[in-house]
Parts: C-alpha cells; sequence; structure tokens
C-alpha cells in the first residue's frame, strides 16, 4: 500500500487530495488489463482511455478560458499515481501535456480552439518536436529552418528522439527562422501529423518501449498561422514550457520509486532468510530507510517547484532543476536497491521492478539531462536567486 501521507502536507489544497485519491482508484481499475505489447496501439489506447474518462482535462486549460492557467500540482499528482501504476500511461498522460504545452501558454485562440479541444479529449495526440541529431542539450544550435515562402512557413530538417513520433497527430516544431544569433532565432510551428513533408524516418526502440521516431521535414509547408507567438520567441516558449513540465519529470520519477518501495517491503516482509524474514536483518532495514529518505526529499522538491508556480511564482527554474535531478538520481536509487533485496528475481524480465529498473532511466536524460540540471542550478546559486 503507497504511502500517501504526503497528501496532507500543507503544499495541497482539497481538491488535489481528492484528485489523487480518484485518479488512484481509476488507476487500479483502468490500467491492469492494458496490453502492452504493441507499444503504439497501447498508447493509442491509454490516450483515448485518459480522455474519455476525464483526465486528460487537467493537462491543459479548456481553450475559451484565456485566464485558466496550467495547475502544476495536479500535473505532478497525476504524473506520480499513474507511473505507480503503469509508465507507459504515465507517458501517454505526459505528452499530451508536454506536447501541447506551447499552445497552452502561448497559442493563440484559434490555435487553441483547435487543438486543446483534442488534446484534452484524448482524440488528437501531441509531440514536442525540439531534439535534433545535431543539437540535444544544447538547443541554440538547432539547425531545422523554417523560411518564409509567400504567405506560408516551409520547414526543412531533422527532428530526433521525438516521443509520440510515428502515432502524435500534431507535432510543435521548433525551427531557426534567424531574428538572432543561437537561441535568439528560433520559432514554434503547429505541424499536423498529415502535412506534406514531415515524414517518420525512423522508429527508435529504448530499454522502456514507448512511440519514439526521427522526423525529416523536407519543403515542409505550414500556414503563417501556424507559428506560436511572434518569430524568434522559440527558445522562450521552449524553456518556458520545460519550465512547466520538468518538475513533473520528477514526479513521475517518485511514482516509480514509491512503487519500488512497496514491492521492497512487500518482499522484506515475506521472504524468509537465516531464520526470519529479510525484514528483521538490520542491514536490509538501513536500505529501507534510505529508500523512504530519498523518496521524501524528492516530494519534498517536486511539491515544492509546483506549488511555487500554482502560488503565481513567474519562473520556477532553479526549484524545477532541483526537483527533477533530485527525484530523478533518487529514484534509480531507490529502484536498484529494490532490485538488490528481490534477489534473483529483480532481474527477472517482465519483473515489476525489473520494468520500474529499465523505466526510470531515460528520465535522468530528456528534458534536460542531470548535470544539464547542475548547471541550470549553480548559475542560479552563483546569480543569487533565492537569496533575501
Ligand atoms: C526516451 C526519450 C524521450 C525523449 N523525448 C523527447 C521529445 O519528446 N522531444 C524532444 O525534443 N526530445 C526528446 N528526447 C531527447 C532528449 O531531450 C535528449 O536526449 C536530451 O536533451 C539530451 O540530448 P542528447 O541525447 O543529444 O545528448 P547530449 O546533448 O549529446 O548530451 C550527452 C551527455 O553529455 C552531458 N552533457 C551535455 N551537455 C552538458 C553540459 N552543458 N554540462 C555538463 N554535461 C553535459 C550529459 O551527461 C548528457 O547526458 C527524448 C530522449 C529520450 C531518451
Amino acid at each position: 500500500m503507497a504511502d500517501t501521507s504526503f497528501l496532507s502536507w500543507p503544499f495541497f489544497e482539497a481538491a488535489h487530495r481528492e484528485h489523487a485519491r480518484r485518479l488512484d482508484r481509476w488507476a487500479t481499475d483502468a490500467l491492469a488489463s492494458v496490453d502492452h505489447h504493441d507499444t503504439d496501439a497501447a498508447s493509442r489506447a491509454l490516450v483515448a482511455a485518459l480522455g474519455r474518462d476525464g483526465w486528460l482535462g487537467v493537462t491543459a486549460p479548456p481553450p475559451d478560458e484565456p485566464d485558466a492557467r496550467l495547475d502544476v500540482r495536479t500535473l505532478a499528482l497525476s504524473r506520480e499515481t499513474l507511473a505507480r501504476h503503469d509508465g507507459l500511461a504515465d507517458f501517454a498522460f505526459a505528452m499530451q501535456g508536454l506536447g501541447a504545452g506551447p499552445i497552452s501558454l502561448f497559442g493563440s485562440v484559434d490555435q487553441r480552439r483547435a487543438w486543446l479541444t483534442r488534446t484534452r479529449a484524448g482524440t488528437a495526440i501531441a509531440a514536442f518536436a525540439l531534439t535534433e541529431p545535431a543539437s540535444g542539450s544544447d538547443v541554440a544550435a538547432i539547425s531545422t529552418a523554417a523560411r518564409r515562402g509567400g504567405d506560408d512557413w516551409v520547414l526543412d530538417g531533422e527532428k530526433t528522439w521525438i516521443s509520440n513520433g510515428g502515432i502524435a497527430d500534431v507535432y510543435v516544431v521548433f525551427a531557426r527562422t534567424g531574428e538572432g544569433p543561437g537561441a535568439k532565432g528560433l520559432s514554434a510551428f503547429i505541424v499536423p501529423a498529415a502535412t506534406p513533408g514531415l515524414s517518420v524516418t525512423e522508429r527508435l526502440a529504448a530499454i522502456a518501449p514507448h512511440p519514439l521516431a526521427r522526423l525529416r521535414f523536407d519543403g515542409c509547408r505550414v500556414p503563417a498561422t501556424a507559428i506560436i507567438g511572434a518569430p524568434g520567441d522559440g527558445f522562450r516558449i521552449a524553456m518556458a514550457t520545460l519550465d512547466v513540465f520538468r518538475a513533473t519529470v520528477g514526479a513521475a520519477a517518485l511514482g516509480f520509486a514509491r512503487r519500488a518501495l512497496d514491492e521492497a517491503v512487500a518482499v522484506c516482509r515475506s521472504r524468509q532468510r537465516f531464520g526470519g524474514p529479510l525484514a528483521d536483518l538490520q542491514m536490509v532495514q538501513g536500505h529501507l530507510a534510505d529508500m523512504a529518505l530519498d523518496i521524501d526529499a524528492s516530494a519534498l522538491l517536486v511539491y515544492r517547484a509546483a506549488w511555487a508556480k500554482d502560488a503565481g511564482a513567474a519562473r520556477i527554474t532553479r526549484e524545477a532543476a532541483m526537483a527533477k535531478l533530485h527525484a530523478t538520481e533518487a529514484a534509480q536509487r531507490v529502484i536498484d536497491a529494490s532490485v538488490q533485496l528481490h534477489g534473483g528475481d529483480g532481474v527477472r524480465s517482465g519483473h515489476v521492478v525489473e520494468r520500474l529498473y529499465r523505466e526510470v532511466r531515460a528520465l535522468r536524460i530528456y528534458e534536460g539531462a542531470s548535470d544539464v540540471q547542475r548547471v541550470v542550478i549553480a548559475r542560479a546559486v552563483l546569480a543569487g536567486d533565492g537569496a533575501a
């Protein structure tokens, strides 16, 4: 039984607690029977089920309510809860938020109406296309270009490691429009998957399967209305979107870690060694204590960041970087310890902790690798952020 005592922390309101409990009940019933053999089909089915039952409504504000904001605590609680049950369900949920994020945060009313109604209902799948073969962490080095072609924009270049690549209905694509050097010359575009000139050139297989692809843009023409914000706003849009969603990556890691601790506690109580349960051995207790400590520290950082954003902070760059860095690194440690406490069973293919061991790994790389988060935190510390 997962520890839910954190729900009484002052970061939350009654509606958050209720949301977490209801989603947990839904996930217990709805996710137990998801067939994961075909990753694309499972992802589509999960988006449809999450949309049908109303859980994607929190991934973007209603399109006709310009003052409505994303509630980051609800996003984080949703991801933590779904990740504890099923990593692919968390992925399906998270990508609707991140993929549509630039439209939610910076889109025009027409753009919001065209896409958010569908992404929130689970009838359109969204993707966020930033990374390129030669620019991952170094976003300012993006070379995919968008040039004017009459009233249109014409995109040429390549993107890689794009989640939902191959199954998405819409991609938000970041491309160089050249208003200035490096980060100052990028813009964001809404590109429907069926747009001529956009093709999926490779499907990528990862250690924890989810839809991933390499994309090619070859004279890919989109109307002038496809740009989000103004030309040159792309870097700001990408960073502000990641700022909101980065803390939720920490929340997903937290969900994985909580599940790993639950599994460890269960096996330590039941497995008999040296004349009693494993849980009686003090060295084992030491591991369980370290795991619980790592989890609580992660939860404090994740929900501090989410609360700060919801409380009106313009940016939470430092808090989100700390939350993501600590929660993902700690989850890896917690899951590794859980595998260890399971003995040989822990590495058996298909065992829940073996699955968690694979699922958590990419979280330390995407949406800003751990060392990049360290750089972000150090910059904030050196700039005196947070000093009285
Ligand atoms: C499963 C998965 C899903 C993804 N989904 C998406 C998606 O939906 N959309 C999207 O746009 N991208 C996505 N990505 C791409 C992801 O964001 C990049 O992989 C990530 O930003 C790292 O870029 P890179 O792989 O090019 O590694 P590099 O930038 O080459 O970095 C390699 C390593 O070098 C080190 N490093 C790099 N820069 C620094 C620095 N400044 N200081 C210190 N060390 C550094 C780090 O250890 C880093 O891990 C996904 C990746 C994965 C694995």
